[in-house]
């Protein structure tokens, strides 16, 4: 019997008062985000916005309501035309995955079933460590290592190195801090390593300067011999040498560390083994290139990227640990509003214990969704295939003498740059940003640039299911036509 009649009447809810409308507007999204993968191909891979599509953004917060159909027509208009343009064939900057239509439904029937992934006994729970241990049995870990879902690469290093850290520290740092350590710590990774594991060591209290960047050899490496003697130089100048970080495809050129060797040398000098396989340890599932990543099975702790090569939604990232209990003694801390009981919703593990966040997304389930679909030998297959792609535009490349290779490529990088006959670095710089520049403006293709010894260059990095060796072609055909526009325009 209702006592607050009143009371109750007033209550409020989020849901809407008709499900039945809700349903009519779910379906006109779901029919116009099929037609928007369906094209995709066609439309612009980026496109500048306009002046009021700016302007809608400084719109102040809302305090009356609005239909949701109007709401969505708002997203419709202002959002969806305008994306990064990653999930475009053509679309080749820095480096990311190109996403896929199941892991969207996943992601959206993980925010349906809304379940926190910090732990608790429920399904969402079970399929997040079933996901973790698919990654384990890619990269060749054991079945008794331990790891966890992050956002992305970054956190996955993070948590790889603040193990390494603890377990190397001499101290019981998680009570007393770094402060306390006998000896400062050393890190060692190559002169090509991403800026993550600067931001790592930082925020781990260790300082950019205990991140010893090792020179690289020619094919942009990490030398070997210079990482043991700067270990050596450590240890007699009383650091502690802690970590060695050994890149599985690094982000400028796509270069993939000897980490065999890399496993020996911290055999021998006692050092955490730490790869960051955000670019390529999934070759490990790659039926033709998988040797190139040989080694990454020693690794203490590694760190990989779902939503680069095996395109989830963003975001999602990995952090695999060897050895589980110094994985959850890093991180683990029981406070009593977070006790275990022996049945029922909060009996098992809690997942929280293997990382910084505490509330956690559901994002197994459109990793998991896209596995199931596909099976994990396609995923190998189009790395392969992104890989071939990669050689062939190399061969267009070296086919074309308007263009120059500017680094080696061993996987889905490719450095290069359009030639200016005897022009300085700088200008060439200029007239090359100048033709990624169209490209972008004219929607034909992104690229990014960086800079490789020393000489600025453009970069393609081909972690695109969407990609045809066509688009490559093009791209190739449209660069001369610029090359050939711009020198004309403004003689260099
Ligand atoms: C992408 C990348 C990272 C960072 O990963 P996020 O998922 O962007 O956080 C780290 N290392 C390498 C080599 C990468 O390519």
């Amino acid at each position: 019997m209702d006592i607050f009649p009143e009371a109750t009447n007033a209550e409020e809810t989020l849901d809407p008062p008709d499900w039945a409308d809700v349903g009519a507007l779910s379906h006109r999204i779901l029919d116009d985000a099929i037609a928007y993968l369906e094209d995709v191909r066609d439309r612009p891979v980026w496109r500048e916005m306009p002046a009021e599509v700016r302007a809608f953004f400084c719109a102040p917060l809302p305090r009356s309501p609005a239909p949701a159909a109007d709401v969505y027509d708002d997203v419709a208009r202002n959002v969806m035309p305008y994306p990064m343009g990653n999930i475009h064939p053509r679309f080749w900057s820095w480096y990311m995955g190109s996403s896929n239509f199941t892991g969207a439904l996943g992601d959206f029937l993980a925010a349906i079933q809304g379940s926190n992934l910090g732990g608790g006994n429920h399904a969402a729970a079970l399929m997040d460590s079933q996901v973790v241990n698919w990654m384990k049995e890619m990269v060749g870990f054991p079945a008794w290592a331990s790891g966890t879902l992050v956002s992305g690469g970054s956190m996955a290093n993070i948590i790889g190195l603040t193990v390494a850290r603890n377990v190397k520290a001499g101290v019981d740092v998680r009570e007393r801090g770094v402060g306390a350590m006998p000896k400062p710590l050393r890190y060692y990774a190559s002169d090509q390593v991403h800026s993550c594991h600067r931001k790592a060591v930082e925020a781990l209290g260790l300082g950019n300067q205990a991140l010893r960047r090792i020179q690289t050899d020619a094919g942009l490496r990490i030398d070997i011999a210079a990482l043991k003697a700067a270990i050596a130089e450590d240890r007699e100048a009383g650091f502690r040498p802690a970590c060695v970080i050994g890149t599985a495809g690094t982000v400028n050129t796509g270069a993939v560390d000897d980490l065999q060797a890399l496993a020996s040398v911290a055999a021998e000098e006692d050092l955490w083994f730490h790869v960051d396989g955000c670019i390529g340890a999934l070759i490990a599932i790659a039926p033709e290139n998988r040797s190139l990543v040989a080694g990454i099975e020693q690794a203490d702790s590694i760190a990989l990227d779902p939503h680069k090569w095996l395109h989830a939604p963003f975001e999602a990232g990995c952090a695999l640990v060897r050895d589980a209990s110094q994985h959850r003694n890093t991180f683990a801390v029981t406070p009593e509003y977070l006790e275990s009981t022996p049945r029922g919703l909060a009996s098992g593990e809690w997942l929280h214990d293997y990382g910084l966040q505490t509330s956690r997304g559901f994002r197994a389930l459109k990793i998991w969704m896209a596995l199931k679909e596909h099976g994990v030998e396609k995923f190998g297959r189009l790395i392969d295939q992104n890989i071939a792609q990669a050689r062939h535009l190399t061969r267009l490349i070296e086919a074309e003498p308007a263009l120059e290779l500017m680094a080696p490529s061993t996987i889905n990088i490719v450095c290069f740059r359009h030639r200016l006959d005897g022009a300085s670095e700088e200008k060439l710089k200029a007239f090359n940003t100048e033709i990624m520049l169209r490209l972008q403006e004219e929607g034909t293709a992104a690229l990014s640039d960086t800079t490789v010894q020393g000489r600025h260059c453009l970069r393609v990095a081909i972690a695109n299911h969407r990609t045809r060796r066509s688009d490559l072609d093009l791209l190739v055909a449209e660069m001369l036509r610029l090359g050939r526009e711009i020198e004309a325009a403004i003689p260099v």
